[in-house]
Formats: C-alpha cells, structure tokens, sequence
C-alpha cells in the first residue's frame, strides 16, 4: 500500500538532491527493482544516460490505481514512520525518487502486477501528467527516463561528457550486481551489452563477470563473526593490488557504502602485504543489525557510520589479515614437488596457469645463456614472423634481447675470448639433417641438465635440447596442422566442466564457436554466461583443458580488433606454450627420444613458436678451442 509520509517523518529524513547525475536515477530505479523482488534487472543507457534511460524488471508491478501516487513527492510503500527508518530493510525508503526523477525528465512508465491481466503506461513530463492508459505487458515494471534535465539547462551544464556518465552507470551497476549475485543484471550502453551476471546467487561468478579470469583466480574467501557483524565474501590475494581505491568494495546489508573505518581498516590489514600507495582489492559484506549503523547521514550519498566503531575496526583488520596470513603458507610449496602441489591445486576452484613459473623459468634461462655467452640467434627471430605474432610477444621479446645485449655488454673478469655460436649454426644443423631419420640412430642421449636441456652427441657435434621449447613446437605444429587439414581430435572430459565467462568472452564465443569447434572444442550454452565445456582438443590433453580454454578465450576476446588468423595463430601458441612440458621437470630418457621422434616429423622444428631456439649446438672444434687444445 503507497502512503503520503506524515509531515514530521518528512522533516526528519534529511532531504536532500536526490538526482544530481544519470547515475543518480539509475540508482534509484534498479534500488526500487531491487525493492519489488525482480530477479531480472535490465539497465540500458544512450549517451550516457543523458538522452536515454530503461529499467525493467520482472518484480511484483504497481496497481494501476496507486501509480499516479508513486508519483507523488514522499509516497513510499516501504515506510510508514521515522521510527521505520532504522529498522529498514529495503533499498529506497525516502519516497521521492520517482517524483524527484519525473520532475526533471520526459518519464514513461509501463506497469503490470501479476493478478490483473491488463497493464498501465502512464507519461509524466516535467512533473505534469501527459498520458495514462491501459495496455497488455509483461508482469513487472519498465521505466524510460529521456532528456533529462531537459527543463533545467543550468543543471545540464555540469554534466560531463557522455562516455563520463556512461562510466558512472557502468560502475555504479557493477557494485549493485556484486551486492546481488542472486540477481540477474544486464548492462546495455548504447546498444553494446556491457555486463550479465547470471543471478546464480554466486558472489565470485559475479565478480568473474566484471573483473574476469585473473582476479577470479587469486581470490581468499572470507567468512568470519563477530562486533555483531557476519562478514563474508571475497578478498584479493596482494599481488592483485591495485592503484587505486577503486577495488575496495564492501556493503553494508547488501548497501553499497563508504564509511571511513572499514576503508582504514581494510587498508590497515593489508599494510605489509601490499606495496605502498597499492591498494587492495576486495568484495566483502558486512551483515548486521540494523540498530547497529546509522544509514540516514546523507540520502544521495552512500555514507553510513556504524555506531560502534572501534569494535569494528579490530574485528575488520583482524578477520583480513587472519585470511591473509592464513593464505600467505601456500606459494612456499614448489611446483617440483608434485604431490604437494597437486594437493593444493585440489583446494583451489579456478586451477592456476603456469605463468609464473615459466616467466622465472624464461629469466633463468636468460641469465644462464648470458653467463654462458650463447648470443641470441637473430636468424631464428627473423623467422619467427613467419607465425605473425602480435605486437605483445613482440615487444615480450624485444625486452629479452635488450637484456641479452645488457647482460653480454657486462665486462668480462677473465680476458678469455669466448666462442660463439654463429646465426648459421642453426641452419647448418638443417643442412647436416641432424633431425632425420638417417641421422637419427646415430644420436646418443647423454642426459639431462639443470632439469631443463638434454645433451645429444652426433658425429661432431653437442646438441642441446631445450625440452619445453621442443615440446611447445611439437604441440603448436600438431594443433596447426589439425586446424588447417581441418581434422579434429576431441579428447572428451568426463564429467563435463561448466565454465562461467564474462559477458565479453561470452559473445566472442557465440560469434566465434566454429573457431573452437574447429580445434576439438565442445560447448554448449547453459543459460545465461555459462557453457558446458565437454571436450577440449585432443593435442592439450594432459594440461589442465579448463584453465587453458579460459586463458584462451580470455586472451582473445581481448583483442578490440576482429580476430585475425595471425592473432589466432598467436593465441594457439601461448596454448601450445602451456600444454607443454615445463623446464625444471625432471623427464625420463624415454619421454626425451620420443620428444626428438615427434621433433624430426616437424616442418621447422628448430624453433618455438616464440621464436626462441628448440636446439643449439656445439661443433667440436669449438670446444677444443675452449680448452685450448687447438688454437
Ligand atoms: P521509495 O522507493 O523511497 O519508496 P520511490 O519514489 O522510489 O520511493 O518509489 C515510490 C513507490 O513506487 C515505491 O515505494 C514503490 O511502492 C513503488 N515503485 C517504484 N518503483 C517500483 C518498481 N520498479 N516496482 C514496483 N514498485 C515500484
Ligand atoms: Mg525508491
């Protein structure tokens, strides 16, 4: 029932601008959805807001009869006196929302609750009636907003540029769909979808959506009691911290809120994690009674003070740092040691790539060829064009050759010239078909080193073998020659993964899902932003196909521009790359001829698909000039 506030409640809420910007009104249109029980939430925008504005929802409507009403300055169905206001639950509670937003827009309204069979539209502008009339809808409410400030030029003036506002909106439904996961949102601005959250009533699948996989992937669950406050949901491992304070969120009872303890305390427990002027990222709910805060400080702005506050501040710091401490155990295990590794990796949700390994891996290997003065072999660069890497891998390998010429320009204590390994080597190798079938019974497999190389002697010559790099070519070939031939290799996964992606991903997928198939992906939709992910291409079995396929569909829907077969191309060998036996791993002989069998079926197996060289060698003149037995 919609009731007009009595005059002393109406003194006592301080009043207040309700509609200072776009954002304001979509604020208090999605709270009022909120409010009706909607468990589907459309949010569209056009310039930002400014010229256009629609909310829809599937909550429980207005009577015909009560719309006018809700119209009308201070009427709310959801308070009755001021003493309501603390007790309060529901989102809005001031009652003048709609007569504030319809005061300074062209405002239509379409309306139907669930026992009437017939809807209204009604049409207010500027505060006057202009059309009411019956009309056949669905159950729920939508609401368009246009022009607004239409009528008041003065306040138009302070707007800012509209892809400004736009940020505003899109922020402001972030933070109310992370407060919601049990609700469905969509975000359109000017007709590009730009966020969905399934409603699946999973706080990290939300913020999946908005933050994707990287973030999702270094999450803490935080589920801890006390000062009369429930706080649960999700803190950020340090190393996602961030610049700004822009990834600190919490709610207060679902309330997206800034109060000045809970920021210092957050900030506070993070202290020695985080670098200065970093700061943390988190999505935490604080639950209590509503006699323990004090909501009314300011009706437009999200400010609220909780009545005892130094309580909450200890219980806030310390409940975080507990979950950081506790978290901060885990990366003292090494990947080599396999069984504890595979143990945590089962006590995590999202498995982690690779990545930092392999980037320390690359950086040993960086400082071990230098120490070793192997230069880089710029042949080998030169054809890795040939795979049209982005501009990404690119630079990547810029950074590591400037390194090598830093590292190689270092002074030498000893006056020993050293010997060089010439560009050609490699293309010699070719020549001398080290890798055919004639030569090959003539290898002999010395053995591993520094966990990473095998050393193969052949007629005159060292050959060394970087297994990763070798292993890398041998997948991104065997992937390559499938797409081209269009031959596909599923390898099914039993049982099937379901895989949540980010509205971005999830409509570079729908667009691009013959791409996928075409590798040995199967998958298929499951409502919403999820998909059935039931068989991964045969070649990366034994790699982790889910984190790989998220990696995969992360790092291409990336791209701005329409996916290019070379950007395909590129993406394919960063999969190849993680499908791969690391470095540091210790393989067995047997698993090392059988790489140097795959290896000769290659067409250009002597480099990665990165460019770096998969075997170097040494003649062994050369190494009888380093220990000087010829000159
Ligand atoms: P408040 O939300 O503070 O009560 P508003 O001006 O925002 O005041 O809304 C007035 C009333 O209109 C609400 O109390 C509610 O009864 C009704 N109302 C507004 N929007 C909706 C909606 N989307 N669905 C159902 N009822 C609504
Ligand atoms: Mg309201």
């Amino acid at each position: 029932m919609i009731k007009v506030l009595d005059q002393n409640t109406i003194d006592k809420i301080a009043a207040g601008e309700v509609i200072e910007r776009p954002k304001s009104v979509i604020k208090e249109l999605v709270e009022n959805s909120i409010d009706s029980g909607a468990t589907a939430i459309t949010v569209e925008i056009k310039d930002g807001g400014m010229s256009f504005i629609r909310v829809t929802d599937n909550g429980c409507g207005i009577e015909k009869a009560q719309v006018p009403v809700a119209f009308l300055r201070h009427a709310t169905s959801k308070l009755v006196t001021v003493n309501d206001l603390l007790s309060l639950q529901s989102l809005g509670f001031r009652g003048e929302a709609l007569s504030s937003i319809a005061a300074i827009a062209q405002v239509e309204l379409m309306t139907r609750v669930k026992d009437e069979l017939t809807g209204i539209r009604y049409e207010i502008h500027g505060g006057s009636e202009i059309s009411s009339s019956e009309i056949g809808c669905p159950i729920g409410t939508t609401f368009i907003a246009r022009n607004i400030f239409y009528n008041t030029p003065a306040r138009k003036k302070f707007m800012k540029t509209p892809s400004t506002e736009g940020s505003y909106v899109y922020d402001l439904v972030c933070h109310i769909a992370l407060s919601h996961p049990d609700i469905s949102f969509k975000l359109v601005m000017n007709g590009n979808d730009k966020l969905f959250t399934s409603g699946n009533g999973k706080l990290k699948d939300v913020i999946y959506s908005i933050y994707g996989k990287d973030i999702c992937e270094n999450l803490l669950s935080i589920d801890k009691n006390g000062a009369g406050i429930h706080l649960t949901g999700y803190i950020a491992k340090p190393c996602v911290s961030r610049g700004n304070r822009g990834f600190e969120d919490y709610f207060v009872n679902g309330r997206y809120v800034k109060t000045g303890i809970v920021t210092k305390a957050i900030e506070d427990a993070y202290r020695t994690f985080v670098m200065v002027h970093k700061y943390p990222f988190t999505v935490i709910n604080f639950q209590t009674e509503p006699d323990m805060i004090d909501v009314n400080i300011h009706p437009a702005k999200m400010e609220m003070k909780f009545l005892n506050e130094p309580e909450v501040y200890d219980f806030t710091y310390n409940a975080i740092r507990e979950v950081l401490l506790e978290s901060e155990l885990i990366p003292q295990v090494t990947p080599n040691k396999n069984t504890d590794f595979e143990r945590i990796m089962k006590h995590r949700s999202l498995p982690a790539a690779p990545e930092p390994f392999e980037a320390k891996r690359r950086q040993e290997i960086i400082n071990r060829e230098s120490q070793a003065h192997i230069p880089e072999n710029k042949n080998m660069v030169a054809e890795d064009n040939t795979y049209g890497l982005s501009p990404k891998h690119e630079q990547l390998r810029n950074v590591t050759q400037q390194k090598h010429e830093q590292l190689r320009n270092v002074p030498q204590s000893e006056n020993v010239s050293q010997p060089k390994i010439e560009a050609s080597k490699q293309m010699d190798m070719f020549k001398e078909r080290f890798l055919s079938s004639e030569a090959r019974p003539k290898h002999r497999l010395i053995g591993q080193l520094f966990k990473t190389y095998w050393l193969i002697e052949y007629e005159d010559k060292l050959f060394i073998m970087d297994q990763h790099a070798a292993h890398e070519k041998v997948k991104f070939e065997e992937l390559m020659n499938n797409f081209r031939n269009k031959q596909i290799y599923s390898q099914y996964l039993m049982p099937p993964e379901v895989v949540t992606l980010s509205a971005r991903e999830s409509d570079f997928l729908t667009r691009h899902m013959e791409l996928f198939e075409s590798l040995g992906y199967q998958i298929e939709s499951f409502g919403g932003n999820e998909y059935k992910l039931s068989a991964v291409p045969a070649n990366l079995f034994g790699a982790d196909g889910r984190a790989l396929f998220l990696e995969f569909i992360g790092s291409l829907s990336e791209e701005n521009t329409d996916i290019t077969i070379d950007i395909f191309i590129a993406r394919l060998s960063t999969m190849a790359c993680k499908a791969a036996i690391k470095g540091n791993t210790e393989i067995t002989a047997v698993e090392a001829n059988a790489l140097i069998d795959q290896l000769l079926k290659l067409e250009n197996p002597y480099n990665c698909p990165h460019g770096r060289p998969t075997i170097i060698s040494m003649t062994e003149t050369e190494i009888d000039k380093k220990f000087k037995r010829i000159v």
